[in-house]
């Protein structure tokens, strides 16, 4: 019996109650969560409205939580080098049998066949143990940042995106004549905690960074923003830029993509990100495809990321934790406890990345 944070996918609801989930022994690592993150999937399912989670097989009910490091509480020797004591990162997706989950790309599976811990087909992370197979493991290397390595899931979907972006950008040439980005403009939509790990990877190609949403930012959002070096604006009171070359939508809100699609530069790149099935849908006229056709704008969407993007992540994280204007820790803006299951029912007021500390 593990103590469990669960919900019955797809229909919703949440209970943090005992349940019976036999060990598997033929894993050869025990890990215990120390802290678990909350995203709008979590709360999705919890809502009742993410339509393809289901629960695992043999289950009517599903733990739980993608967003995780654990400390490895008994391990046996393994090729990966996990050993008792290491702090790790668990991998979301698990892969299928397609040709993609063959060769460790699964988050770009061709048959929708893998699982995803937590939200398709198989228990998350959410519970005071579980095991797993040492394969499915990144270390964290630097101990002073276990609390902010919950982050490096949702950043290694930031990561696999910059690799879409580059991929795109190659069709053409993107650069400058100095060979940088510098000077070109990057949108991000949206002000949540993907879009804020947006900003500073943007910072790393040398954008102009700019986040906007439909209504001003509290204080201390606007505070983080502002260290990361990057410009707000509410787009509905005025827009301070002309062109855009890289627009990242964390939003899934048709009209507001649309919007920010027809003020983009000639060979942008749009990365549809943000999932929102039941945002309302939008007017796209003939004048709006003739503009993305005749700047060659190429849209393009991105899920999850590979596990090369977990080690990504977490080099990112630990450059990021460790400079001078750091704002890493700043992006957990509240550490609640299990019992707490409130927290999936209703967003805390300046929410960027809410944490469950096991
Ligand atoms: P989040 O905190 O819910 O962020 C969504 C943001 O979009 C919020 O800041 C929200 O603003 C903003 N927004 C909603 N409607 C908007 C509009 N019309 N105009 C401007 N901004 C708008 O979620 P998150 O964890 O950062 O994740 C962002 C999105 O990515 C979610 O949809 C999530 O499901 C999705 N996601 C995708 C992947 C992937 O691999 N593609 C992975 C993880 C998550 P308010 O808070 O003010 O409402």
């Amino acid at each position: 019996m593990v103590n469990a944070l669960t919900t019955n996918a797809p229909s919703g609801g949440i209970e943090f109650h005992n349940v019976l989930i036999p060990d598997q022994k033929d894993f050869e690592v025990k890990l215990k969560p120390l802290y678990t993150g909350i995203c709008g999937t979590d709360r999705g399912e919890v809502n009742g409205s993410l339509s393809f989670a289901y629960n695992q097989p043999g289950y009517n009910f599903l733990v739980l939580g993608h967003e995780a490091v654990c400390q490895v509480i008994d391990a046996t020797e393994n090729e990966y080098g996990i050993k008792t004591g290491d702090y790790v990162v668990p991998v979301v997706r698990r892969p299928g049998n397609c040709v993609n989950c063959r060769i460790g790309r699964e988050d770009n599976c061709s048959d929708g066949k893998k699982n995803e811990a937590g939200i398709t087909g198989l228990h998350g992370f959410m519970r005071d143990y579980f095991f797993d197979s040492p394969g499915n493991l990144v270390k964290v290397n630097d101990r002073s940042m276990v609390r902010e390595a919950v982050l490096t899931e949702p950043a290694k979907n930031v990561m696999k995106a910059f690799e879409v972006f580059d991929t795109i950008s190659k069709r053409s040439i993107y650069q400058n004549e100095d060979s940088t980005f510098a000077g070109k403009n990057c949108l991000i939509i949206g002000s949540g905690s993907e879009a804020f790990i947006y900003t500073m990877m943007a910072h790393e190609y040398m954008f102009n960074v700019y986040m906007t949403n439909r209504h001003t930012l509290g204080e201390s959002k606007l505070s983080i923003l502002e260290k990361t070096g990057s410009i707000f604006f509410d787009y509905t009171d005025n827009v301070p830029l002309k062109g855009i070359d890289l627009l990242i939508d964390t939003s899934g809100d048709p009209a507001t993509i649309f919007k920010f699609v027809r003020m983009m530069n000639n060979n942008g790149v749009t990365i549809l990100f943000g999932t929102n099935g039941k945002a309302p849908g939008t007017q796209v006229n003939g004048e709006d495809i003739d503009y993305i056709i005749e700047r060659n704008i190429c849209m393009v969407g991105s899920v999850d990321g590979a596990k090369k993007h977990y080690f990504d992540a977490l080099r990112y994280l630990e450059k990021w934790g460790h400079s001078q204007n750091s704002v890493i820790n700043k992006l957990i803006t509240g550490t609640y406890s299990p019992e707490n299951t409130e927290i999936f029912l209703t967003k805390p007021e300046g929410e960027i990345k809410s944490i469950i500390k096991w």
